[in-house]
């Protein structure tokens, strides 16, 4: 294998190619082999497995992943990356390389096609420009998905592993913690990555739950309420509910429904558990509300 996590080896492949980095891609390459390593001990890919990769780059962690997993896909945008991945990965045939924007692709149609439709591994070092999009296309859309181990920015990281009350807790971790267990495996310094990046990153697996933890009568509504009260982050519950104009309620109708949680009127949202959330979702829906 030629070792990529070499950073002369992935100088070389950039130089051979005349590569130029594109910051619109958020394009910043490992080339730190313990973090790949890491990564990869991380996500549990065995021989069985058929595992997703987004954004391969020049194909440094895909090497790792035809190593370790039956079969691969990595999705790559940057049409001037694909001569190249075709190159660094012509000794495995293991490996499907896909030129598409993730977030457009049919993921599911993909796992119906490569794994019978069931359960598939995610890996990626994510361009940290579209995190959250693509996190939350993976967990919500009722993927087969049993895990998705990422590297992310530090932040993000934080924000989705976050329990009640924190100043990191919002609707990130509240989603995440409704459909994964969110474990931080590792922190990156921004001097494993070429070009290096601003900012700190961190590497975190997100192990999809069987079934939720907790049980609301409406998903999609209990999501608009906690967006809602997420919105406005310095105003109460209330306020946070009520300024959204998205619920047919009065402010008092709000207050009753709050009151019946127990919590005192002037709680904000942030220090509401998403077990709390969903009661009070099921609150609103027997009013009535989300129809
Ligand atoms: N996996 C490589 C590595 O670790 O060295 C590259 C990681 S780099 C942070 C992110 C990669 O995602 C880049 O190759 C970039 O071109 C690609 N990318 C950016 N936006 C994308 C999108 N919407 N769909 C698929 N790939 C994307």
């Amino acid at each position: 294998m030629a070792d990529l996590g070499n950073p002369k080896n992935t100088i070389a492949v950039l130089q051979k190619y005349q590569f130029n980095f594109q910051k619109k891609y958020g394009q910043n390459f490992l080339i730190d082999t313990h973090v790949l390593e890491k990564i990869i001990a991380a996500s549990e890919i065995g021989p069985d497995d058929f595992v997703l990769e987004i954004g391969p780059g020049i194909g440094t962690m895909t090497q790792y992943l035809c190593e370790t997993a039956r079969e691969a896909a990595a999705v790559e945008i940057d049409r001037n990356l694909i001569p190249v991945l075709e190159d660094t990965l012509s000794a495995y045939k293991n490996v499907e390389i896909i030129q598409a924007d993730i977030l457009k692709l049919d993921i599911a149609d993909l796992i119906r096609r490569k794994n019978h439709g069931k359960p598939i591994k995610v890996v990626a070092n994510l361009p940290y420009y579209i995190t959250t999009p693509i996190v939350m296309g993976l967990l919500e859309g009722g993927l087969p998905i049993q895990s998705i181990t990422i590297m992310v920015q530090k932040e993000v990281a934080e924000r989705m592993q976050a329990k009640a009350g924190g100043k990191d807790y919002g609707a990130l971790s509240l989603a995440v913690q409704y459909y994964a267990k969110a474990e931080i495996v590792a922190n990156v310094p921004p001097n494993c990555f070429m070009p290096r990046p601003k900012v700190g990153s961190a590497v975190i697996r997100l192990t999809r739950h069987a079934a939720p933890p907790v049980h609301t009568e409406d998903e999609a509504l209990m999501f608009r309420i906690i967006r809602a009260s997420f919105n406005q982050r310095r105003k109460t519950l209330v306020n946070g509910i009520a300024n959204a104009g998205i619920f047919p309620f009065t402010k008092e109708q709000i207050q009753e429904g709050i009151s019946k949680l127990g919590v005192s009127a002037n709680i904000r949202g942030e220090k509401l558990t998403l077990e709390q959330f969903a009661v009070l979702t099921n609150i609103f829906k027997a009013y009535g509300l989300g129809k």
